[in-house]
């Protein structure tokens, strides 16, 4: 699926193009459609971090979507993905046969930009008004064949990825752009402005001769000069060291000059791209002179509202915390029973031994028990997803922008802090849209504060066997109310956090977030489907491997060594004995003092691979320690267990004391690689493993010992 540019590019396949254009403007949509592949299509910038092929359906022709950028600038890591990749254009070898811009159709001005700046490289560009649905509700109407004639694009075609609209005629028109085509090189999109022409002349003239080799006209190389200064670096192979030299003091000397006459250099392109636009298209995007206030615009004056927002999006939030546990609760008992009955079928037809020992109380028993979880994480996924696709997490961010602002980060963090409900590596890997070093390593740091999927059972196991179903004030689910407590315990731990860091690790810049809300829209079935179905199957197969190998290690642990005269032995002797109680034993010295006794300390270790393991640990442990021949449920037994004294195992301070555990610590192998990964050093997943075990350590001495001593047990 991932394919490199170079391999692409190669001369065995002549054939691909990119996809380019604006955050949120439907290019993954667009993308699934012409190739059938389903990537996850979410409503808010930075979605795309990587870069993706797919071949069209019976073409050889190979797409690529890229991430969403307004511009070619590279200053987030984003935007350089695709600045890097149109600068390779310069080698004949690298260009594509076609460059797809998708343009929301709903916002041509803006969107038009980047379109412009990519029709400057002469390359066949076929611009697709994308949700040309929207945009003819919004009486927006749009001339497409008088926008060709004047921009000289390839095509334009109105389209939905949507509904489908326009998806043959994209195809039909790539198949038909003859291989090498040579574009007859324009004048650049762009309108001089007074007295700029004169003054950007020496560079213009300076890089004149350089045209053929640059591939690219020398004006728009002078304009990007001056509004970026690291271009330089893409252009540095095509000089000499002495011609770079003169090519920076031209650089200086007209940025002087334009000083001296006033003029704004850095946004020099913009202003000049800007001005054709108005100048030369302004009347092919005619506009419905009645202007109506939009649905998006009615809603957003609550949903964004300062007091009503906040209150929504607490209810919002409730709801869905409530319907993890209630509509869940019926296919959670009937996999329940599922799993009870197999492993009583296999009890009974299995001879006593090691195999039906390993079958009914390893494998049924541990990871059979994750099964359990699974609609809990599929309703958490779908709500996650909804919230996506809808438009109202772009919102959500946009509520907490001050807040963000206040402890030193910025807006663009609040997204990729958010996706961390859902699993914190992806969440971790769309920190790259935040363009401030500093601020996207915080960001980082902060994510696994975010409780994820993965904590998920665990919170509801403990919460199911020990907080009573009732109401508080007669309406608000207590189960519910205590999983939110949850949750929120570690979102705000994350502002606390980000506070620390402001104080040590100050931001130099202050980033205003220009974050423009994208329309509600109704999520389309289809996508949502496979966001479920990709998640869900990632859990089952993914975190379902992992768990079912650690239980059948697990097993083995916890069975071996077998004492001398190991029947006289009750299961809770034997155990103890095995390799597992050995190992429990050895570290519950360090795990007591948190009310914590040997199995839940085995779940710990076990947990590492991945949160979940830590239910499926347990369960296994007590399947194994009970006598009577039959599973027991897990809530049961960890209800009745009790430490060789008599005092129970689990009270409600050593609960809670194991969630505010869940919820702190970095008990997560991939999040420590994909952290290593995107800051590419070890001192970051360092600093994220060392700050979080110290801190899920201290707390939860402080909750179990500080309960105990205020006369809670
Ligand atoms: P990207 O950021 O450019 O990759 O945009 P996405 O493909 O993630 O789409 C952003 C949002 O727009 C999603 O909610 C899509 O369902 C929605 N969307 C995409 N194309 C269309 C379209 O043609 N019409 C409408 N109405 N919505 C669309
Ligand atoms: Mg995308």
């Amino acid at each position: 699926m991932k394919t490199d540019l170079h391999t692409v590019s190669n001369t065995d396949n002549p054939s691909w193009a990119a996809i380019v254009g604006n955050p949120n403007c439907g290019k993954t949509a667009l993308f699934n459609r012409l190739t059938g592949l389903h990537h996850k299509v979410g409503n808010y910038p930075g979605i795309t971090v990587e870069k993706k092929s797919g071949r069209i359906r019976n073409s050889r022709i190979v797409l690529r979507d890229l991430p969403g950028t307004y511009s070619l600038s590279s200053k987030s890591v984003d935007e350089k993905i695709v600045s890097d990749m149109v600068q390779s254009w310069r080698e004949p070898k690298n260009r594509p046969r076609a460059v797809i811009v998708v343009v929301d159709a709903t916002n041509l001005i803006r969107n038009t930009y980047l379109a412009l700046q990519i029709l400057d490289w002469n390359i066949p560009t076929i611009i697709v008004l994308n949700m040309i649905d929207e945009a003819r509700k919004k009486h927006i109407s749009i001339d497409a064949d008088e926008l060709k004639k004047r921009t000289k694009a390839w095509a334009v075609i109105p389209a939905s990825a949507k509904y489908g609209e326009g998806i043959k005629e994209i195809i039909e028109t790539l198949e038909q752009i003859p291989d090498n085509v040579r574009l007859p090189k324009m004048e650049p999109r762009l309108v001089e402005i007074e007295h700029c022409t004169e003054n950007i002349a020496p560079l213009e003239q300076f890089l004149e001769p350089k045209k053929d080799v640059l591939n690219h006209h020398p004006r728009i190389e002078a304009l990007r000069l001056l509004s970026d200064d690291g271009y330089i670096n893409y252009l540095t192979k095509y000089f000499t060291a002495a011609e770079l030299e003169q090519l920076l003091s031209k650089v200086t000397e007209v940025k002087t000059a334009l000083k001296k006459n006033h003029i704004p250099y850095r946004s020099l392109e913009q202003s000049s791209r800007f001005a054709y636009i108005d100048l030369y298209l302004g009347d092919v995007f005619k506009k419905d002179p009645i202007s109506r206030r939009s649905m998006s615009e009615k809603a957003d004056a609550i949903l964004t509202h300062p007091v009503f927002g906040p209150i929504a999006l607490l209810l919002v939030l409730g709801f869905i915390f409530n319907a993890i546990f209630s509509w869940a609760q019926f296919p959670m008992d009937l996999i329940q029973s599922g799993i009870d009955w197999t492993s009583a079928q296999a009890g009974a037809i299995l001879p006593d031994g090691i195999l039906k020992s390993l079958l009914t109380e390893g494998i049924i028993g541990g990871a059979g028990t994750i099964l359990i979880f699974f609609p809990q994480i599929i309703i958490l996924i779908f709500f996650l997803s909804l919230l996506e696709d809808s438009g109202y997490m772009a919102r959500m961010a946009f509520m907490m922008d001050k807040l963000m602002s206040k402890i030193g980060l910025n807006g663009r963090s609040v997204l990729p802090l958010l996706s961390g409900f859902a699993c914190a590596i992806p969440a971790v890997m769309s920190a790259r849209t935040i363009e401030n070093r500093r601020d996207r390593f915080v960001t980082i740091m902060l994510i696994p504060l975010m409780s994820c999927s993965a904590r998920l059972p665990v919170y509801t196991i403990l919460i199911a066997a020990f907080v009573p179903a009732g109401y508080i004030f007669g309406f608000m689910p207590m189960q519910a109310a205590v999983l939110m407590g949850i949750y929120f315990l570690g979102m705000f731990t994350a502002i606390f956090a980000a506070l620390i860091f402001k104080k040590f690790y100050p931001s130099k810049s202050v980033q205003t977030m220009l974050m423009e809300l994208p329309p509600y829209r109704m999520p389309l079935a289809r996508s949502l489907w496979w966001q479920i179905y990709d998640k869900g199957k990632s859990f089952l197969t993914t975190a379902g491997s992992i768990i079912l190998a650690i239980s059948i290690v697990l097993w083995f642990l916890a069975s071996y060594p077998r004492q001398a005269g190991d029947q006289q032995h009750t299961s809770r002797e034997r155990i103890e004995y095995s390799y597992a109680g050995q190992l429990g034993h050895f570290i519950e010295p360090v795990v007591q003092p948190l009310g914590f006794d040997w199995k839940i300390g085995v779940g710990l270790i076990t947990s590492f691979a991945a949160r979940e393991v830590m239910v499926s640990t347990l369960s296994t442990l007590y399947n194994l320690e009970n006598d009577s021949g039959q599973s027991q449920s897990l809530i049961q037994a960890m209800r009745k267990d009790r430490y060789p004294d008599g005092r129970k195992v689990f009270t409600p301070l050593s609960v809670l004391s194991l969630m505010v555990f869940f919820v702190f610590a970095a008990q997560c192998m991939a999040t420590f690689a994909v952290i290593k990964k995107e800051t590419n050093s070890w001192r970051w997943p360092l600093l994220m493993t060392g700050y979080m075990t110290i801190l899920a350590y201290v707390s939860c001495l402080l909750v179990y010992q500080g309960g105990q001593l205020l006369g809670f047990i």
